[in-house]
């Protein structure tokens, strides 16, 4: 029976081998992808999700996280939520109510500490460490101050055609307080429709919004293009019109799977994927954009890649 599972970056990976290991169990979509994202956001360090992200400008870790059932199109969204262990499971929580299914700040937090949800502090001493020596170096140096950001986005369909989609981040890191990005943003962080496939997004949520790039790829697909040729033909024309329109475009990475189980992906920056269907066991893949400029190479991941990326991930901060 085909099932399927995508998700954004080499994080995502053990969560992705959780979902393919549920899928092919005859588990349900819904189930897989939270407990993929669940898997990412209990890990300490992967500075960009859940437990151990790096936080806002103030020194608080805000998130934001979504959640979408494929068979019902019910979705449930969280921004700016703080203190919850799993964001993205308060996302679902939300996604069962017809009205106020979209919770930022306070009143996010509120609805997961009143409902059962895991609170803690997810600040963590690594974290802090490095929010401190940023703003040390921001002080002294004319930088940027957004950057170790990442989202991990997942697709999975199962054994019976059901999909979902769901999203978590910590957002830009040092973003100003109650910064939304797309992660949580119907149809640019994520959509999904069982009778179509499903899209995520990672990189600079600003961008990624002008052009409602999720929802794009899934309307592509419904057209009858595959995945990979609705995130080539969705992601680079739109990167290069923000170019021309707005005079800059910011880092765009996106994910795509078919209600087949097959899959996509583009991006504008170098990329890594987890991926995994009833074909081919799950396994990290490396993509670039295509020197023509509307094309994706896709590789395997290199053991020298991984190593390089173990060590930079646990390296000391200094
Ligand atoms: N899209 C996320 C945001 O803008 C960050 C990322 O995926 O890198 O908050």
């Amino acid at each position: 029976m085909t099932w399927g599972t995508i998700a954004t970056w080499r994080m995502a990976h053990d969560g992705v081998v959780k979902a393919s290991d549920l899928l092919t169990a005859g588990g349900q979509a819904g189930d897989a992808v939270e407990a993929l994202i669940n898997v990412v956001e209990a890990y300490p360090y992967y500075k960009s999700v859940g437990y151990g992200g790096l936080p806002n400008e103030e020194g608080v870790v805000e998130m934001d996280a979504a959640f979408m059932d494929g068979d019902t199109l019910a979705q449930g969204a969280v921004g700016g939520i703080h203190n919850v262990m799993h964001a993205v499971s308060v996302a679902r929580a939300l996604s069962h109510q017809h009205y106020n299914s979209f919770r930022v700040g306070d009143g996010a937090t509120k609805f997961a500490q009143l409902n059962g949800f895991e609170m803690t502090n997810m600040l963590t001493d690594r974290a802090k460490a490095r929010w401190q020596k940023r703003l040390a170096e921001l002080a002294t140096e004319n930088m940027t101050p957004y950057d170790g950001h990442d989202t991990v986005g997942a697709i999975t369909l199962d054994t019976t055609g059901s999909m979902a989609a769901a999203t978590s981040t910590s957002g830009l890191f040092m973003k100003k307080a109650g910064r939304v990005g797309d992660s949580p943003l119907s149809g640019s962080g994520y959509y999904v429709d069982s009778e179509i496939g499903g899209a995520a997004a990672t990189g600079l949520g600003e961008d990624i919004m002008k052009g409602c790039i999720s929802y794009e790829i899934v309307r592509r697909m419904g057209e009858g293009e595959t995945p990979q040729e609705a995130c080539d033909h969705a992601v680079y024309p739109f990167v290069a019109k923000l170019k021309k329109r707005y005079g800059k475009a910011g880092e765009f990475s996106l994910v795509a799977m078919n209600n087949r189980g097959e899959w996509g992906v583009a991006t504008n920056v170098e990329f890594t994927f987890s991926v995994g269907n009833d074909q081919a066991a799950p396994r990290i893949l490396i993509a670039h954009p295509g020197v023509d400029g509307h094309s994706t190479l896709i590789e395997p991941i290199t053991q020298d890649w991984l190593d390089a990326y173990e060590k930079r991930i646990k390296a000391p901060i200094e």
